[in-house]
């Protein structure tokens, strides 16, 4: 077999080189902007760590490789109405939805969606970033540049965001990690939980919704399906055809992390259930210093990405998978003092879910 290349050269693919290594895999990263695109062979195989880029001589020249897996999906999932559409045809639940067209109204938009509207930028928006919230109460205005740029949703009143990693492989066999349970601060996604108690009742209901997707997309890797969940009901939010922040936690928590999944998926080694040990948590490290202290908490795993500190940005997560979740409370109880003040609730969150 060739060298797996993924399009993007960010923390996602860096994790997928690192759980390369003990399956003797080559992966190589490339910078969507980079000036020159290195000789690749027939039989090598490009993923991607991200599912909307530029046009520039790197993309173009991976996206044109005979091997370039799930070309048709990522066109699909590049584009927020696009995506919305598939869902609907599929007759998957999601939030009742809009597009915002050159000539629709805030008024249309209201009454169709109700009193607080979330307009949603069609492509590239990420970790909350690309959304405005619409107000009838404060007659907020529809600005212009998110005229036929957007797509506008009704306001979820959710009791959770959970999530559900799978990988799909090119027979068709699909294997799932427990369903995650999610907490966001400003859009961002701060803590994840799996499995948790109340998670375990969605498992199938959110494995039969991601099988359909992936079956019909005949999908290669994994695959995220972010979700809002009433009651007993799952809505998608969005689907990362990669993969994903939420899925950070099986690096500590299953004997296969999601990175080795999605390698496995496809180089098309053997596709297994992966084994789920303990209650796992995650936790993301947000616009902050690398702090050493971290690494003295029982059971705490870090993953710094290297990146430049930038307010509120994604520098590096926690994992924490102890067998007893007395010691994982007490772990994130140290931890408290060692991160941001913001961070006291989403652990008090993590300690409750547990
Ligand atoms: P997204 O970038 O679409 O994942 O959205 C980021 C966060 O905004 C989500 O995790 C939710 O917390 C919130 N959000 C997104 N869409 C909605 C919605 N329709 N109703 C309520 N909250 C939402």
């Amino acid at each position: 077999m060739g060298d797996i290349w993924v399009l993007g050269a960010g923390q996602l693919g860096a994790m997928l080189q690192h759980a390369a290594m003990p399956l003797a895999l080559n992966v190589n990263t490339i910078d969507i902007y980079a000036t020159e695109v290195p000789k690749l062979n027939d039989d090598d195989i490009i993923t991607v760590e991200l599912e909307h880029w530029p046009d520039t001589i790197v993309t173009q020249t991976l996206s044109a490789h005979p091997n370039f897996l799930n070309r048709e999906t990522l066109k699909i999932f590049a584009d927020r109405s696009i995506q919305k559409k598939l869902l609907d045809s599929l007759e998957l639940p999601q939030a009742k939805w809009h597009m915002v067209d050159a000539d629709i109204s805030v008024e249309k938009l209201h009454q169709d969606l109700g009193t607080k509207v979330l307009l949603k930028r069609r492509s590239g928006g990420y970790d909350g970033k690309g959304q405005l919230w619409l107000d009838q109460t404060e007659n907020s205005d529809l600005p212009s540049d998110w005229q036929g740029q957007s797509i506008a949703e009704e306001k979820i009143n959710f009791d959770e965001e959970v999530s559900i990693i799978g990988a799909r492989n090119s027979a068709g066999e699909c294997v799932f990690y427990p369903v995650t349970t999610n907490l966001h601060y400003q859009g961002i996604l701060l803590a994840s939980i799996a499995p948790t108690a109340f998670s375990k009742a969605l498992q199938p209901q959110a494995e039969a919704m991601l099988t359909k997707l992936m079956d019909h997309l005949n999908y290669v890797g994994v695959m995220a399906m972010e979700c809002f969940q009433i009651g007993e009901k799952l809505f998608i939010n969005e689907i990362a055809p990669r993969v994903h922040n939420s899925g950070h936690w099986t690096q500590a928590g299953a004997n296969i992390s999601q990175f080795e999944m999605h390698l496995r998926a496809v180089a098309n080694l053997p596709l297994v259930i992966p084994a789920t040990k303990n209650n796992s948590v995650m936790i993301n490290l947000l616009g902050m210093d690398f702090n050493p202290a971290w690494l003295a908490v029982n059971g705490v795993e870090v993953y710094w990405y290297g990146k430049g500190v930038r307010p509120m940005r994604k520098l590096g997560h926690i994992n924490l998978s102890l067998p007893e979740t007395r010691k994982t409370r007490q772990s994130l109880e140290q931890l408290k003092p060692l991160l941001d003040d913001y961070y006291d609730e989403s652990i008090e969150w993590c300690k409750q879910h547990l």
